[in-house]
């Protein structure tokens, strides 16, 4: 296949205006392509494709490359190669609806996207991601191997195995990868369906299930921006990641619950990788699921501040925001502030475990009404337990955080998609049509508000693919086009019904368990069912607790050797 000389041009001209690519010489290197199936711009804004490049180059023997999807054949863009050049290819996967794309770079690199339909002569391709972990089964049919956890703790294993295993016969290099914790081959496991209940049945060395893996000690890996280029959501910024997963539970959140348990990076490690930051940035990005949980926020926000830093944060709560990070946002540029209230009423902010009182919301959109001329509030729609009450409900709040805040307001409507290993991974996905009816009701009510919303449609194909098995993997790889009729069309030829797919899944028929995720089943349950009585948990506690399963006692021992200020 040959290359066009207009991609070789625009992979030239991104590396040109990057600081930080590694180039390096491939004599004697295995290479491997980091894949991430959207655009350069999307791709390169995100930490973890920057982190998993600089892993994959720090191994030995291995040169790494990117590529992202763009209108023609894939290549590489540092030595500009097609992607049949590569021993492996390593995707990086943020959403479901990205499938699609994967899919159609791998038919345009000229490689088959069935895995039985490739042989020694393709490359061996790879996969991680929170949705890779959370229920790798759709993607089963098309991947050599699915990394369950967090790359730092597998890719170095991983790589050493691929560079002492490369000339091995590939069935051999893939049996050696299967011992390997947290890596998923799932050639090694049959799966048998009997409507939507399955039976996995594998072979004696391949685990099961596959355990994710996780950091302990997160200051012993830094996550920060490795390259650097204006051509990004956050150009202007150096990112670093300050904590990874969530305490609060909020019973819908895919990130909340892949990442348990909550860590955090000390103040001293954060400041010395922004003093690295400043000498290529003026303004650090703090990268976290809810930065104003950070046990140390006030303390952090100060140091930086010393250095000379403009500030600018990932995400915030709207019952955790101190006034020393709220200055330090103005001080620092930032023009809209995000609070995401999820739900309109208290009872249905119950049923998610999103604690946060009305009172608390109204107060942030005062505070923000004097600091910030932009205010955007993230709902969703179609919650389990959601009455029609709760969309006006809704619309009241929304109309009395408009009384308070006096700049331009923005409402981000989300239709509700039920993902694996969270309390709603058993819940309905809500019809269709009563999601398009909610979606009026409310843009209708807040005419005078801008309201911007997703597409329910899209999000229901997304919730075929987050609660998917490998029929659904084997639909995705043959498929063409991701409207709703082709999909429909698609999943019908492997005997499944789209609306099946929604509906309520029965205790025990959930395909991804294959893999733990640590978060024991008992405890999701629980969940769900207090879900539905809108009943509140509390945040995970300061003290060493082993409740859902996530921590574990080599966790506590590696916080125990660090000395953690009470909040
Ligand atoms: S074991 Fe306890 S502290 Fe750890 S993630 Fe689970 S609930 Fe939170």
């Amino acid at each position: 296949m040959s290359l066009d000389w207009q991609t070789i041009a625009e992979a030239r001209s991104k590396v040109a205006k990057e600081i930080g690519t590694v180039v390096k010489d491939w004599g004697g290197q295995i290479p491997v392509a980091l894949a991430y199936p959207n655009s350069y711009y999307l791709g390169m804004s995100s930490l973890a494709v920057q982190v998993i490049y600089r892993l994959f180059n720090e191994q030995p023997g291995i040169v790494c490359e990117r590529t992202f999807f763009t209108k023609g054949q894939p290549i590489s863009l540092e030595s500009q190669r097609p992607l049949m050049d590569f021993v492996a290819l390593a995707f990086t996967l943020s959403f479901e609806m990205d499938y699609f794309n994967l899919v159609e770079m791998l038919r345009r690199a000229g490689i088959p996207p069935l895995a039985e339909e490739r042989d020694e002569r393709h490359p061996l391709l790879l996969a991680g991601g929170p949705c890779v972990t959370a229920n790798p089964e759709p993607l089963a049919p098309i991947f050599d191997a699915l990394v369950i956890g967090e790359g730092e703790e597998v890719i170095p294993t991983l790589a050493e195995t691929l560079r002492r295993e490369v000339r091995a016969p590939r069935l051999e290099l893939l049996r050696q990868w299967a011992i390997i914790p947290g890596l998923y081959v799932p050639r090694f496991y049959q799966v048998e369906y009997d409507g939507l209940g399955l039976k996995i049945e594998h072979e004696p060395f391949a685990p099961h299930p596959v355990k994710r893996q996780w950091v302990r000690d997160l200051d012993a890996h830094p996550t920060t921006s490795v390259i650097l280029t204006d051509e990004t959501k956050f150009g202007d910024m150096y990112l670093i990641e300050v904590s990874r997963g969530c305490g609060r539970g909020c019973r819908f959140c895919l990130a909340g619950f892949s990442y348990r348990p909550l860590r955090e990076r000390s103040v001293d490690v954060l400041l010395d990788q922004a003093k690295e930051g400043l000498g290529h940035r003026e303004k650090i990005g703090l990268v976290g699921a809810a930065l104003s949980d950070y046990s140390q926020i006030d303390a952090l926000t100060q140091g930086l501040r010393q250095l000379g830093a403009q500030i600018s944060v990932s995400s915030l709560r709207a019952d955790s925001l101190s006034e020393t990070l709220l200055e330090a946002l103005v001080e620092g540029g930032t023009k809209t502030l995000t609070i995401a209230p999820e739900a309109g009423s208290a009872r249905l902010r119950s049923c998610i475990n999103k604690d946060i009182s009305e009172e608390e919301i109204l107060e942030v959109a005062q505070r923000a009404s004097r600091h910030f001329p932009q205010l955007k509030l993230y709902f969703m729609l179609g919650l389990p337990g959601e009455r029609e009450e709760d969309i006006v409900a809704l619309a009241h709040l929304t109309q009395k955080i408009k009384e308070r805040f006096s700049g331009h307001l923005i409402v981000s409507l989300s239709p509700f998609v039920p993902k694996a290993q969270t309390p709603y991974q058993w819940a309905p996905m809500a019809p269709l049509p009563l999601l398009e009816a909610r979606l009026r009701y409310v843009k209708q009510n807040l005419s005078s508000i801008e309201v911007r919303s997703e597409s329910a449609a899209e999000a229901t194909i997304q919730a075929t693919l987050a609660r998917g098995d490998r029929r659904v993997g084997s639909a995705l790889a043959r498929t063409k086009g991701k409207s709703l009729p082709a999909w429909k069309r698609a999943l019908a030829r492997q005997g499944l019904a789209y609306e099946a797919l929604l509906e309520e899944r029965p205790h025990g028929t959930l395909p991804w368990k294959v893999v733990d995720n640590r978060v024991n089943e008992e405890y999701l349950w629980q969940e769900w069912k207090k879900g539905l009585k809108a009943q509140n948990t509390p945040p995970c506690p300061l003290t060493e607790c082993l409740k859902c399963g996530a921590c574990d006692e080599a966790f506590y021992e590696a916080k125990r050797k660090t000395v953690t200020p009470a909040r």
